[in-house]
């Protein structure tokens, strides 16, 4: 069977966290099944000072030293009546889900007992009762809750004592989740309970999902990179030798690409604020913040983060491949024809104080942007974002996110300096690169500086306080109304 299960540890028996001497008060825990998953359970189990017993269909057969010293080894049976006279109720199904019809035959052992289900689910969306509900229909005199699934055996064994990895349980009999949530804790794990039985299936499924936050963020940047890369193509590479049969072939892995990533990363920068402005366009609109944005909105405000995080991408490797231009044989070669031209057209003196000026603005802007971009990159870690207050998070997120705009906006424009307004930068009617990159940008611009204006902040700032236009507070007081006298 297909599984989500990252990691097959190796246990070693003479190096695994240490064991804690075993007393008769210690609270026992049963595991069922001696996989990978009950060797690394039981390791972390013993070390926090619980009495483990492992319950396989043929004890005899697993080789000595398996297991960490202090775990005792029965049939199924056998475990589970240790597990009676201990009076102990935690039951572990380290087993595939396939394989529970196999326990049926030890149901009156089971039940009253609590079973944890640690399985996760072979595919995504599957039809009917999740692996939880499937069990918790087989055993309905047991209890069964959901959790530990999201661990992999490996965490299990080495994870650190710090709570940062939580275990998620659901279960539809409080004091049997408790139970769980309290081992998960003695465990070092954050607990958190997310429910009842219903919510098994989304946590079955957790584990398979990649990356579910960042596939459109992902599409959009490679979409966008698809564009502007073919469009260099086009204009430098394809034309060129279409027309006068140039070969600027060697343009391709390097030099096409370093341009079309400024492109990318300024236009992704401003889809990250983009969404906000619209939002306020809306509220303002609308007069109120008590409606709904659309869907297709709010999905866009949710993925701000990752599309931050990829113009950030996006603008480090456009200056690695920047710092890597000067190093290209190619532009060797080119310095020394130049050097040749020159003496040979007696030029003594090549400075030309204006070319220094936009080269020196130009690197200027673009270093100081990328270094607040890395700032905001940097906040957005969650132990970072979580040390700031509410104030700072919003001055570093919005502030400096658009100070990193506009120093991008500035570093585009040095790089453009007079060449936008030159007749061959417009061969083969194409306009160039950077002035089709800029124009998302100076809209966020243009719209974040006519929402500063007073005629449209102080109404976005009531509206945000919770002040409605006319037309809204007729609608919602009636429907108030319409309430208090449906109840009476
Ligand atoms: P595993 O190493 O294959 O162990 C499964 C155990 O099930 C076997 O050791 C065996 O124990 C028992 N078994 C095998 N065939 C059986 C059958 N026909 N009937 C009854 N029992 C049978 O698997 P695992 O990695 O430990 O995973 C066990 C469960 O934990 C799965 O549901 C998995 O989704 C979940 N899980 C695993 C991980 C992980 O990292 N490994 C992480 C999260 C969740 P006996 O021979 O002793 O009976």
């Amino acid at each position: 069977m297909a599984q989500s299960d990252m990691s097959t540890p190796l246990l070693d028996p003479q190096d695994p966290m240490e064991s804690v001497p075993l007393s008769v008060g210690d609270p026992m825990v049963c595991i069922l099944g001696s996989g990978d998953f009950s060797r690394s359970l039981s390791s972390r189990l013993r070390c926090c000072g619980c009495r483990v017993v492992v319950g396989s269909r043929d004890p005899q057969r697993l080789p000595p030293g398996l297991f960490p010293e202090g775990v005792e080894l029965k049939t199924q049976r056998g475990a589970l009546e240790a597990l009676a006279e201990a009076e102990g109720s935690l039951v572990f199904l380290a087993l595939y889900p396939e394989h529970y019809p196999s326990l049926l035959t030890l149901r009156p052992l089971l039940s009253g007992r609590i079973l944890v289900d640690v399985s996760n689910a072979s595919s995504l969306k599957q039809e009917g009762l999740s692996n939880a509900q499937r069990l918790a229909q087989m055993f309905p005199c047991s209890s069964v809750v959901k959790g530990f699934n999201g661990l992999s055996a490996w965490t299990l064994l080495t994870g650190a004592y710090d709570h940062s990895r939580q275990v998620l349980v659901c279960g539809d009999c409080p004091s049997s989740k408790l139970s769980v949530l309290a081992l998960a804790q003695r465990l070092g794990f954050g607990a958190v309970d997310v429910g009842g039985l219903s919510a098994s299936r989304a946590l079955e499924e957790a584990p398979l999902l990649l990356f579910p936050s960042w596939r459109g963020p992902l599409l959009t940047t490679m979409l966008l990179f698809s564009f502007f890369y073919l469009y260099i193509a086009l204009k430098n590479v394809l034309m060129p030798f279409l027309d006068r049969a140039e070969n600027n072939l060697h343009h391709l892995p390097l030099i096409t690409v370093n341009q079309a990533l400024p492109a990318v990363a300024l236009v992704m920068l401003s889809l990250v604020y983009m969404p906000g402005l619209l939002a306020s366009v809306l509220q303002l609109y609308r007069g109120t913040k008590y409606k709904r944005f659309p869907d297709w909105l709010d999905q866009w405000m949710c993925a701000r983060k990752q599309l931050g995080l990829l113009s950030f991408l996006c603008a480090a490797l456009h200056a690695v491949y920047s710092v890597c231009l000067s190093i290209r044989r190619a532009s060797g070669y080119m310095i020394l024809n130049a050097a040749y031209q020159q003496v040979k057209a007696g030029v003594v003196d090549s400075w030309v104080e204006t070319q220094v000026w936009r080269s020196d603005l130009y690197l200027s802007s673009g270093i100081l942007g990328l270094g607040v971009l890395c700032v905001l990159a940097l906040t957005s870690l969650p132990s970072v974002g979580q040390a700031l207050n509410w104030r700072e998070f919003t001055f570093v997120q919005s502030g400096l996110g658009y100070t990193s705009l506009v120093l991008s906006v500035a570093h585009v424009l040095f790089f453009g300096w007079d060449f936008a307004f030159l007749p061959r930068a417009y061969q083969y009617y194409l306009p160039p690169v950077f002035l089709l990159s800029l124009v998302l940008p100076c809209c966020v611009l243009i719209g974040r500086f006519l929402l500063l204006l007073p005629c449209c902040s102080v109404p976005l700032n009531r509206i945000r306080r919770g002040w409605e236009s006319k037309q809204n507070k007729p609608e919602r007081e009636r429907q108030e109304n319409g309430a208090v006298f449906g109840d009476v």
